[in-house]
């Protein structure tokens, strides 16, 4: 890019965004704060997450944890519980274990340098340079999906973005204006969120649109290119709700570990070639649970799509047989009645399961 661009021409560019910005920016909840805990949070949320879904559960976040102490004192569960329906829950645990660290590390003050931010969990590059440019005004790049697209459509970009990260990473770096990294990150960001969007970017009125390469070879539709993508798998998974002869259920906490590590859930697992899925669920409660179950009546199949997965629960009422439950798999285990499962936080998956059975016990 430098190479490419004049000096003079690097600050029309600037302008011209800034510009833009003032007139067209997007007046969001976090641009109205310089706290970088509030800024920070917000920008975990947005990783994988759209905005609209995000401001709800930021304003939530903020009246539950209004600091980082607050965050760094509660509980994982009641953490998890807010987080609840955003998704990607690592992003919430590492959220609570990063406030824990500048509570113990940092005497309660977000480090306002490159280098002893990226030591937080949950915080590379990109969200580095949005909490150091939003809350302090640093002249630190970012490079998140939307950028990504602006700037792989500026150059004409040749391969997908994915595979030309270190240059993108120069572009972004060579373009932010250092005397308004704060303004110049957010206008990129709002730019691809809302004219160089992936379909039907707004090119005419975009400001960039005489300096961009797609545009002036009219291949802003076909750049970025795309990853070769391989077919998304589709897990099919047997489920139990297990009741006990007062009518509670069993529920246990998954393992630290993995997308939904801490959460909660109904017990179950992979069906296997050629098991049934009644098979699988008996396997599977003997095997995490330690217990010999009867498996009764189909009570709910769920079809739910991660991005890089889908699901098929196949969930059955079941009856508790024989065996004490054990965390054998798993963290902790609860019977629970129908009216205390909303303490527990759940993936989004399962609380469908839960309003079957309301449904089930209303009907
Ligand atoms: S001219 Fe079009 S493709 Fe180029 S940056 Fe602007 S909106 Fe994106």
């Amino acid at each position: 890019m430098d190479a490419v661009l004049t000096s003079s021409q690097l600050q029309k560019l600037r302008r011209s965004l800034l510009s833009w910005y003032a007139q067209q920016g997007r007046n969001l909840p976090w641009r109205n704060t310089r706290d970088p805990y509030q800024i920070w949070v917000s920008e975990i949320m947005l990783q994988q997450t759209q905005v609209k879904t995000v401001i709800p559960y930021y304003q939530r976040w903020l009246a539950q944890f209004p600091t980082v102490a607050d965050l760094a004192q509660a509980d994982q569960q009641q953490v998890l519980k807010a987080w609840e329906g955003l998704g990607y829950y690592a992003r919430g645990r590492n959220l609570h274990k990063a406030a824990q660290k500048v509570v113990k590390d940092y005497n309660g003050q977000i480090p306002d340098n490159l280098a002893a931010i990226l030591t937080l969990p949950g915080i590379g590059r990109t969200t580095a340079g949005g909490i150091l440019s939003a809350a302090f005004n640093q002249p630190v790049s970012i490079l998140d999906g939307n950028v990504k697209r602006v700037l792989a459509r500026i150059v004409a970009l040749p391969t997908p973005p994915n595979k030309a990260l270190t240059q993108l990473w120069q572009i972004s770096d060579t373009l932010i204006d250092p005397e308004h990294p704060r303004d110049f990150n957010q206008a990129i960001m709002d730019l691809g969120a809302t004219l160089c969007t992936p379909k039907n970017p707004s090119c005419l009125l975009c400001p960039w649109r005489n300096f961009c390469q797609a545009y002036q070879q009219n291949r802003q539709t076909q750049i970025p290119m795309k990853e070769a993508s391989n077919p998304i798998p589709h897990k099919k998974i047997g489920v139990a709700v297990i009741r006990d002869e007062n009518g509670k259920m069993l529920i246990d906490r998954r393992l630290e570990e993995g997308l939904l590590g801490g959460l909660w859930e109904f017990p179950g697992g992979k069906i296997e070639p050629g098991e049934t899925i009644q098979d699988c669920i008996k396997r599977e409660i003997k095997e995490e649970i330690g217990i010999d179950i009867a498996v009764e009546d189909h009570l709910i199949t769920i079809d739910h799509a991660y991005t890089h997965l889908k699901i098929t629960l196949n969930v059955y009422f079941c009856r508790h047989l024989a065996g004490e439950p054990q965390t054998i798999e798993c963290q902790e285990i609860r019977w629970v009645t129908l009216d205390e499962i909303d303490k527990f936080p759940f993936p989004k998956a399962n609380t469908r399961i839960i309003e079957a059975l309301r449904e089930q016990a209303v009907g």
